[in-house]
């Protein structure tokens, strides 16, 4: 057997400097939200670094960029992510698994390695969705989820900044990610009575304004006791009809759930419901409530899971593992091919700042640890 090729640190992070100085912050951060001149001209930029690799590369109708070799098989393995971010946000999001998908392709190509023929790399359009016209982010992997290019791909590995504090923490360098939270979303209406808000007496009061506080303010708690693996968030309060002298007639507030298992937002969004809707009856107002959107857990293909943790064991990386509370294209992949994903640390936790940092040898051994799972991918098919 020959030697596993090994990445160069060297140029993985010379290109990730050059991708972060297009649509680049003077405070470190990065301007290249999805569809903007940044952003094209970053899409621009990769291409080009593909071709000067001796790589053949490919935009489709939606923005895509896509590469593989002048040889590619019929039927590869796609890996990459994204190269937009949000406003003023960070050099390594999305950037890094592009850019260590570019770096394993070309230390693939150089070394004649077979596994490069079977390899197609990706940075997906609009991940983010950080633009008002975008249907809500992964526009890109949307978008090849329902093209025939699909029928050529085998599976799809993301690598990627964990963007949360969990691995620094625990102390893991890698982590093989379980799969995507699922994300609730509740639209809570408290209806009472507008009123005068200086002739009102207080007992004679429905104010919908203060019973949907109440509300709020307990919700915190409520989520913490279904269970320690469930977050929330309250991140939108409207008092109508939102004037000082009038006591709101109603308010409403959306709740956002996130969790790995479905019977625990369930849960939450009932008991939270329910609470509310106690409160509401003192405060003499009644509660409507709408679900405004659902999307489910996603667990990552096993095989593929299992693949790359074995790759970090057998090279004396041991990963951990965990649940991705972010949205990634490898959720959106995952319904269709095999997907595995994996996070280095974020140092701090900090993502979608400027000050998104992973130390370079984190960085350098994500890389490698990508090039071996596309090797052991390779040689398990
Ligand atoms: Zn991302």
């Amino acid at each position: 057997m020959s030697a596993t090729p090994g990445v160069s640190a060297r140029r993985l992070l010379d290109d990730l400097d050059a991708l972060a100085a297009i649509g680049g912050r003077p405070d470190g951060g990065v301007d290249r939200v999805a569809g903007t001149a940044e952003d094209l001209r970053a899409r621009r930029w990769l291409a080009e670094q593909m071709r000067a690799r001796g790589l053949l590369s490919r935009t489709d109708d939606i923005g895509n960029v896509f590469g593989h070799t002048p040889n590619a098989a019929k039927r590869r393995l796609l890996v990459g992510s994204h190269t937009d971010t949000v406003p003023a946000g960070g050099r390594l999001d999305g950037a890094y698994g592009v850019i260590a998908a570019l770096e394993v392709l070309t230390t693939l190509h150089e070394h004649g390695h077979p596994a490069a023929d079977a390899l197609e790399i990706v940075s997906f359009w609009d991940e983010e969705g950080a633009q008002p016209q975008s249907p809500g982010g992964m526009t890109g992997s949307t978008a090849l989820c329902a093209d025939p290019h699909l029928a050529e791909i085998t599976g799809f590995v993301e690598l990627h900044i964990e963007q949360g504090p969990r691995m620094e923490l625990a102390g893991q360098e890698l982590c093989v990610v379980d799969g995507i939270v699922g994300v609730d979303r509740h639209l809570i209406r408290a209806v009472g009575e507008p009123n005068h808000a200086g002739t009102t007496p207080f007992p004679l009061r429905k104010d919908a304004g203060r019973a949907m506080a109440r509300a709020a303010a307990a919700a915190h708690d409520l989520m913490q006791s279904v269970s320690d693996t469930l977050v929330g968030n309250i991140g939108s309060f409207t008092l109508e009809p939102g004037a000082p002298n009038v006591i709101p007639g109603a308010a409403h507030l959306v709740l956002e759930l996130r969790s790995p298992h479905e019977d625990a937002l369930t849960r939450c969004a009932e008991l939270i419901l329910e609470h509310t809707r106690a409160i509401a009856a003192e405060e003499g107002c009644t509660v409507e409530h709408r679900m405004l959107s659902h999307k489910p857990v996603v667990a990552f293909d096993e095989s593929m899971r299992t693949l790359v943790e074995k790759v970090c064991r057998s090279t004396g990386r041991p990963a951990g593992s965990l649940y991705s509370y972010a949205g990634h294209d490898a959720g959106v992949m995952s319904a269709h091919v095999p997907t595995a994903m994996v996070f280095v640390p974020s140092t701090r936790g900090v993502s979608h700042s400027p000050h998104e940092h992973t130390p370079d040898r984190l960085l350098t051994q994500g890389a490698q640890v990508l090039l071996e799972t596309v090797i052991a991918h390779h040689d398990s098919h």
